[in-house]
């Protein structure tokens, strides 16, 4: 199973948060990590082996949006600044797209990752 992880500058804390609760189930389950460069180096400091992509605004999004188009992403979860301004907006508008073309489950909040991670 491969999850993408992404979050913006405001959310990574609570994105690491989020991976230190579920660490030994991530481990357990060989689950694949992917991200944006700066959330996967985040996460890597944390103790997590993760596949890291370009930053967010230099086309990471894209990248993963783009595995999930080819069907090799099976979770994302991206949790998303509502407060802050994107200059990339265009590419996140993509991904959470092609996640609902494609049907694969998106959580954009820490509530929603739990409830989805819980299902796996
Ligand atoms: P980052 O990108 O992990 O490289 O910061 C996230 C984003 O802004 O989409």
């Amino acid at each position: 199973m491969e999850i993408a992880i992404i979050a913006h500058d405001g959310k990574k804390a609570e994105m690491i948060q989020f991976l230190m609760d579920f660490k030994a189930f991530i481990i357990s389950k060989k689950i694949t990590l992917i991200a944006t460069g700066t959330t996967g180096k985040n996460a890597e400091k944390a103790g997590f082996e993760v596949v890291k992509f370009l930053s967010g605004p230099y086309g990471g999004d894209a990248q993963i949006a783009a595995r999930v188009a080819e069907g090799k992403t099976d979770m994302v979860f991206f949790f998303r600044d509502p407060l802050g301004m994107h200059p990339h907006e265009p590419d996140i508008a993509m991904l959470m797209r092609l996640c609902d073309v494609h049907d694969v489950p998106l959580a954009t909040n820490p509530a929603t990752a739990e409830l989805l991670i819980k299902s796996i």
